[in-house]
């Protein structure tokens, strides 16, 4: 084996899905984005309405081709990017559902695919996607004509259960859609996680499905053993790496392992970070290069023949909080030469 090896755990992700629908007071869907999350659409699509999930989100039109293939015809799969110029196919051929973002985008979807179905996306403070209010204003009984299957906004500080701005976007977005009998969404991981008023007709769950904060709860879904390509004796004064950035203090010995920031392992984690041998902590020993990692493995007895960097030790907000990002960005930096295997 000379690549690493990830073990996606598709039991642990569909509790996650249950326990986070069982806190929903409505129905509870799925975000799907980015490969889901960087651990494949298809699987993680697939486990999830199995454990029950039926309407599901994608980023763009093009990702939602596998996970219509994954799912076949019946669950809902919206695009959270609207209906763009050159989508049409895709959307009618894989009975996409658009969430329209603008006047523009209504009036291409409508003229394109009269009669598909279609959802709108409001923008409630976040001045990211979705219509504002006087633009919804504008547009609003043309749009309900057209029997909208859902209307969605999206948070930005729902992490922060403190933050004012929740119960901001909050007030604003009932202002938007108070009395419209139409499915209304509002909140994904963060906002389920703030109470039942944030949750109106369906939760929008990502990054709590595949063991991420803010859900505090969420089994880990994710291991990422990497193989030892090579076990060295170095001396006292020594280094290893560019930059000889980590020098021997002691007899020691240095394991190179095949993976690098190529693989999505972020350099900012080089020399901060262990790595695991079972429960053994193994210090990265230098800088991480585009294939390759160093690691101090002198407390460990014998040879490793991998050694672990995201597993029961260390999630992947650990691995985040030491490379100063955020757990959603370590799982979509996931490199594509890992091995994968599903359980
Ligand atoms: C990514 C995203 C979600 C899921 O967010 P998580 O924080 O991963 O739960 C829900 N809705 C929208 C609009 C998104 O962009």
């Amino acid at each position: 084996m000379s690549s690493g090896h990830l073990t996606i755990d598709l039991s642990a992700l569909a509790s996650n899905w249950r326990t986070l629908s069982a806190i929903s007071t409505c129905e509870a869907g799925a975000v799907v984005k980015a490969d889901g999350y960087g651990l494949g659409a298809a699987q993680v699509a697939a486990a999830l309405a199995k454990a029950g999930a039926r309407r599901f989100f994608v980023a763009a039109a093009e990702e939602g081709v596998a996970v219509r293939k994954a799912l076949g015809p019946g669950p809902m799969i919206g695009v959270f990017s609207g209906h763009m110029t050159g989508d049409t196919d895709l959307i009618r051929d894989n009975m996409l559902t658009p969430m329209l973002n603008s006047v523009d985008q209504m009036l291409r979807h409508v003229e394109a695919l009269p009669g598909h179905s279609f959802g709108v996306q409001l923008d409630s403070g976040m001045n990211r996607l979705g219509m504002e209010a006087a633009e919804w204003a504008a547009l609003r009984d043309i749009a309900l004509g057209q029997k909208p299957v859902l209307i969605m906004s999206h948070l930005a500080c729902a992490d922060e259960p403190d933050h004012e701005m929740n119960a901001r976007q909050l007030r604003t977005f009932r202002e938007m859609t108070d009395g419209l009998n139409v499915p209304r969404s509002l909140s994904a991981t963060g906002g389920i996680l703030l109470g039942q008023d944030y949750h109106f007709d369906l939760t929008r769950p990502g990054v709590g499905l595949y063991g991420g904060r803010p859900f505090a709860e969420a089994l880990p879904v994710v291991t990422l053993d990497l193989p030892v390509i090579q076990v060295r004796e170095v001396h006292p004064g020594e280094s290893a790496g560019y930059g000889n950035s980590w020098t021997a203090t002691r007899p020691s010995r240095i394991a190179t392992v095949a993976a690098g920031y190529a693989d999505g392992i972020h350099r900012a984690i080089s020399n901060r970070i262990n790595l695991f041998h079972g429960d053994q902590p193994c210090p990265m020993a230098g800088r991480v290069s585009m294939d390759l990692i160093t690691v101090d493995v002198t407390d460990v007895a014998g040879d490793p023949e991998f050694l672990t960097l995201i597993g029961p030790h260390q999630g992947v907000d650990a691995v985040a909080d030491i490379g100063g990002t955020i757990g959603y960005e370590v799982l979509t930096s996931l490199g594509r030469r890992y091995s994968r295997s599903y359980k």
